[in-house]
């Protein structure tokens, strides 16, 4: 998995540029510290990465006021240049005020940086008690199309219309990162997930690219699954799934699922992979509006979202000391934050991580 060793990208031109430069110079990343509980928990990244003497150098961008006209969005042009140039970077949630009318943030930065594929991993958490103690999953979300496509109008006051589209090319492109990432990883099953029997084109054109890119594979295990029976039969036994492609939305909700199967959204870290070996790494979870500013937040998820982004660049060894320090800190149960019952607050529990490293 992407929490584990193997190397989602080994041959891209960071971990190269990395390789060529000087082992003592800082890397720059780009930090979003984003919206709601976004700029608590990315501190408690800030400390975590300090106290690991990771060598890192943020570079933050907030959120604009304004819409830049050259992302039709609140995002900077900087900031997206910022991205491009370091090749990394750790996003917080942002917000997505509904029918105000400009572009999503999470849309811009997805489109505008071709982030095209997102890697939720999903493990259970040892000393953490939920129904299943085997969970070991990973969603890959197509991440530039679909329902997501940002097609919406109004065809006539009161019937509106919103596109979903599905290319050959981002559904090939999804399906070739699955496969190969079950391949490195020692993953052996990979179902693609669907509602081709309704949606019979979109769904179906992503099947059939699925299955074109399966044979490739001979050594992988491939299944085609429909959504709503896949709800089910992952609520009921997830050690029927290994590692899950699917569409933009069915990803959204799916992940969210799988969260709730080892302890809820405030654990599970994603990383979005890009044309050109860009990693920007975020946890599944939005803004938390409900507990913002209440230093209530688990920054777990960000937390191990940051540590794909350390695996990204080749940095095991940080990787692991910080991974393991987190996994320690919940399973000892001392300090837990009351999302997984505990009473601990956000810079309680990252002390703790702190103590652990
Ligand atoms: P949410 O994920 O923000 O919150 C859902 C529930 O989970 C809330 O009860 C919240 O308190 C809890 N939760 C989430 N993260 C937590 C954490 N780290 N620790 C403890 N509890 C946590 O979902 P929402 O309320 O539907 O969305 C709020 C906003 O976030 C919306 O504007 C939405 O568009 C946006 N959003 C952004 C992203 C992103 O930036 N990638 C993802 C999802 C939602």
């Amino acid at each position: 998995q992407i929490l584990s060793r193997a190397n989602p990208n080994p041959s891209s031109p960071l971990s190269l540029a990395r390789a060529l430069s000087s082992d003592s110079a800082p890397i720059r990343a780009t930090l979003f510290p984003g919206d709601g509980i976004g700029p608590e928990i990315a501190e408690s990244v800030k400390q975590v990465f300090k106290g690991a003497e990771v060598p890192i150098e943020w570079e933050e961008h907030y959120v604009g006021d304004q819409i830049d006209p050259r992302t039709q969005s609140f995002l900077t042009w900087e900031s997206l240049e910022s991205v491009r140039r370091n090749g990394v970077g750790l996003k917080g949630p942002m917000a997505t005020p509904i029918g105000k009318g400009h572009r999503s943030l999470n849309l811009t930065l997805r489109k505008e940086l071709n982030l095209y594929a997102n890697v939720r991993p999903c493990y259970s958490l040892s000393g953490y008690k939920t129904r299943y103690d085997d969970v070991n999953l990973i969603t890959i979300r197509e991440n530039t199309e679909g329902e997501y496509s940002g097609l919406e109008h109004q065809v006539v006051r009161g019937v509106v219309e919103s596109l979903k589209i599905i290319t050959r090319q981002a559904s090939l492109r999804v399906a070739e990162y699955a496969f190969h990432y079950a391949k490195t990883h020692g993953r052996e099953r990979v179902s693609a997930i669907h509602k081709a029997n309704i949606m019979q084109k979109t769904d179906g054109l992503f099947l059939k690219c699925c299955r074109e890119v399966a044979e490739k594979y001979p050594e992988i295990t491939y299944k085609e699954v429909v959504i709503d029976n896949c709800c089910m039969m992952l609520v009921k036994n997830p050690a029927l799934f290994d590692v899950l492609v699917m569409p933009n939305l069915y990803g959204d909700i799916i992940s969210d699922l799988c969260a709730g199967l080892i302890g809820g959204l405030g654990l599970t870290p994603s990383c979005n992979i890009g044309e050109g070996g860009i990693a920007l790494a975020e946890a599944v979870h939005g803004s938390a509006p409900d507990i913002a500013g209440k230093n209530l937040a688990n920054p777990t998820a960000l937390l191990l979202s940051a540590v794909t982004m350390l695996r990204h660049l080749n940095l095991h060894d940080k990787a692991d000391r910080i991974q393991n320090a987190i996994l320690n800190t919940i399973a000892e149960g001392k300090y837990r934050t009351a999302d997984l019952g505990g009473s601990s607050t956000t810079t309680d529990f990252t002390r703790a991580i702190c103590d652990h490293l």
